[in-house]
């Protein structure tokens, strides 16, 4: 059993890093496995480093040691171009010169675009430019994303492709559920969904845990995994925990931030309870779960 907390260091965390943080943790003490620290830093522009100080200084107080050294996806860029490579040569990639804008306004105009759990999808616009047209593009230097021609991966990869969530079950992969998704961008070489599939994969990480708002985004997860020859790990999709108001934490929100809390001078023990986790077994008051931090 391999589980893993990624956390992006772009804001501080909040009771809902808390839980999903202690249910991969949980997961991998009770089966005597490895609990694993990923820190998603991959977007320059809003990752800080004081924010990763945060999360490291967050953990230590709830009690939260890790196994092995923290890996930092941005000194990996390396692997997610390889990867990026493999599907480019698969021909399952294309550029996208669009801006946010010209999608924006091209979504409006054509009413029965098609919609994802999360609002319009790309409408294909550039997956429609021919070979001369790309390439004048190319030779003008215009800035461009990359994204997975999803209907061609899905043809490629073959299928049915299956996972399984321990809760929903066996689900058959949807990937067109969010469209072409980005994979690359200039400012980003790699994106969320390419990163977090290759390193899963290399950590070794056998259990996936993550909040209920990232399930579509594993459809997607299982397609990259065919094409890419990576094993399949388990999924286990946990609810998000709300505030007061009803609504999702954001990073924005300060009153449940753990850092907050703690000079609050709440306990890690009764964040536990109020999650409605148990105590840790074998837990020594007052930090449940501690254990050692190896430094990397
Ligand atoms: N880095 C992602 C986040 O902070 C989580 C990634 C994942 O667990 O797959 O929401």
């Amino acid at each position: 059993m391999i589980t893993r907390f990624a956390p992006s260091p772009t804001g501080a965390l909040h009771l809902g890093h808390a839980y999903a943080a202690w249910i991969a943790h949980d997961r991998a003490r009770a089966a005597g496995g490895r609990f694993l620290l990923r820190l998603e830093d991959i977007d320059h522009t809003r990752c800080r480093p004081e924010f990763e100080a945060g999360i490291l200084a967050d953990l230590a107080w709830l009690g939260i040691a890790w196994d092995g050294p923290v890996r930092r996806q941005s000194a990996h860029f390396a692997d997610y171009a390889e990867a990026l490579a493999r599907l480019e040569a698969m021909g399952v990639i294309y550029p996208c010169f669009c801006t946010r804008a010209e999608i924006a306004a091209e979504v409006a105009a054509a009413p029965g675009a098609p919609q994802g759990p999360a609002g319009p999808l790309y409408p294909g616009t550039c997956r429609h430019l021919s070979d001369d047209a790309r390439a004048a593009r190319m030779a003008e230097g215009r800035d461009h994303a990359l994204r997975l021609d999803v209907a061609r991966a899905t043809a490629l990869a073959g299928g049915p492709l299956t996972w399984v969530d321990e809760k929903a079950g066996r689900q058959t992969a949807r990937p067109e559920m969010l469209g072409d998704v980005v994979l690359a961008r200039k400012e980003t070489p790699t994106s969320y969904h390419l990163a977090v599939t290759v390193d899963d994969a290399l950590q070794g990480v056998t259990l996936v845990t993550r909040a209920i708002d990232l399930f579509s985004a594993t459809h997607v997860h299982r397609l990259l995994q065919a094409l890419l020859d990576l094993p399949v790990p388990l999924y286990h999709h946990h609810g998000l925990v709300m505030g007061e108001d009803g609504l999702r934490l954001a990073k924005r929100d300060r009153a449940l931030a753990l850092a907050a809390m703690r000079a609050a001078g709440e306990s890690p023990a009764a964040l536990r309870r109020r999650l409605g986790l148990p105590p840790c077994p074998g837990a020594a008051a007052p930090l449940p779960c501690a254990g050692q931090v190896e430094e990397e």
